[in-house]
């Protein structure tokens, strides 16, 4: 039998396939979560000025300790224009400009608090006080090209004058399940259905990536319809499919991808669940056929369609966030597939849930991590390391 491709082989697969989207100025406050295209620099410097670190008096530290002529004030927003001379004392407050003549701040709790003349204890030159320049300077890059913006690099751009960022556009998606049994939920039931839950999982994932999915109508198992709703799907840069890409007879996925002209890239994968996932291409769109278990789709997902998607914005670090973490309880290996196990992150370990069979999505709810579990003989002892994803 031939040897199926590993998680990361196939992901290696689907990541030389991506060709990064083209970029856009993106607005600071739609940027989370958005993939930079280029470096971005500070357009001033960081604090723009010498400031004050303290409430407290602008001193030159050789006259203290001792008693000072407070001159002026510098509060933040409103400069002094006052240079400190010998024996004088300027009131400062936090954030403000310290003027110039002045070598160090001394905080009001170091001082009686006087308004005319204030008693000050001895400090250092330069005690509290932030040089300009102190935190990054004009022109230096606050962040990096393939970065993903999260909200401490966008308070970070804003604090150096930037309004917008070139990031890598994002990529449009359509969603399609397939399957004769499938019914929208709010629908009864009739004999032998179900409801149709991958597309909404699938959405709900690119909505908080910022993604607007198209979700089509799904489609019957019957080759034409198949066809059909799969030719609308190509026209998005990424297609996601759920279901029909096993061996039954009624799964239609990949003969109409196939015939539609997309070329096949990999058929099944070393995984659990997971396995008869599917990769084509066509023109520049990829073609995600995820097995319809609702379980093996989130992982699919997971493992595929997630770094995909970070790679055509221009990630730098497409590949899934692997976290080190112990196992709570003993797990049986698979001799030939790669497990990701549903498990709860408490009290410091990973816990499987009771239930990990592929369509079992009500018992992965009570999840928040995805054990991966490497092929091997026997047992994964409780207390091992392992690798686990956020869920
Ligand atoms: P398939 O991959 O088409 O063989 O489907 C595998 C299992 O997943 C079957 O039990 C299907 O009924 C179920 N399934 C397929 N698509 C969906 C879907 N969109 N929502 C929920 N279950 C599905
Ligand atoms: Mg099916």
């Amino acid at each position: 039998m031939q040897r199926l491709p590993t998680i990361d082989e196939a992901l290696a697969l689907v990541l030389e396939r991506v060709q990064p989207l083209a970029s856009e100025q993106v607005a600071l406050a739609q940027a989370a979560g958005r993939c930079l295209a280029e470096d971005a620099a500070a357009l001033v410097d960081l604090p723009p000025f010498h400031s004050s670190a303290m409430d407290g008096y602008a001193v030159r530290a050789a006259d203290t300790p001792g008693t000072l002529r407070v001159v002026a004030e510098s509060a933040a927003g409103r400069p002094t224009e006052t240079v400190l001379g010998a024996g004088e004392a300027i009131a400062i407050s936090t954030g403000a400009v310290v003027p110039e003549g002045a070598d160090a701040v001394i905080p009001v709790e170091h001082t009686d608090g006087g308004k005319e003349t204030v008693v000050v204890e001895r400090c250092e030159r330069g005690a509290n006080i932030r040089p300009r320049g102190g935190d990054t300077h004009a022109g230096d890059a606050v962040a990096r090209a393939g970065q993903v913006l999260r909200p401490v690099h966008l308070g970070a751009l804003a604090s150096c004058g930037l309004t917008h960022v070139r990031c890598g556009r994002l990529p449009s998606v359509a969603v399609l399940a397939t399957g004769t049994e499938l019914r929208r939920p709010g629908e009864p039931l009739g004999p032998g259905q179900i409801y149709e839950s991958n597309t909404v999982l699938l959405a709900a994932q690119l909505r908080l990536l910022g993604i607007e999915t198209e979700v089509l109508e799904p489609a019957r198992d019957d080759p034409a319809a198949t066809r059909e709703a799969l030719e609308r799907g190509l026209a998005a840069d990424v297609l996601v499919t759920s279901g029909g890409v096993s061996v039954g007879e009624h799964d239609h996925v990949r003969g109409a991808l196939a015939d539609l002209g997309a070329e096949e890239v990999f058929w099944r994968v070393a995984l659990r669940p997971g396995k008869p996932v599917a990769f084509s291409v066509r023109g520049s769109t990829l073609v995600f056929g995820l097995p319809g278990n609702p379980v093996s789709s989130l992982v699919g997902f997971e493992l595929f369609v997630r770094p995909a998607l970070r790679a055509l914005q221009g990630a730098h670090a497409p590949e899934p966030e692997l976290l080190p973490g112990i196992l709570g309880a003993p797990l049986r290996r698979n001799p030939q597939r790669d497990e990701l196990v549903r498990a709860r992150l408490e009290d410091g370990v990973l816990r499987p849930v009771s239930g990990q069979e592929s369509h079992m999505i009500a018992r992965a709810a009570a999840a928040n991590a995805l054990v991966l579990v490497r092929n091997g003989d026997g047992e994964l002892a409780q207390g091992s390391q392992v690798s686990w994803l956020a869920l």
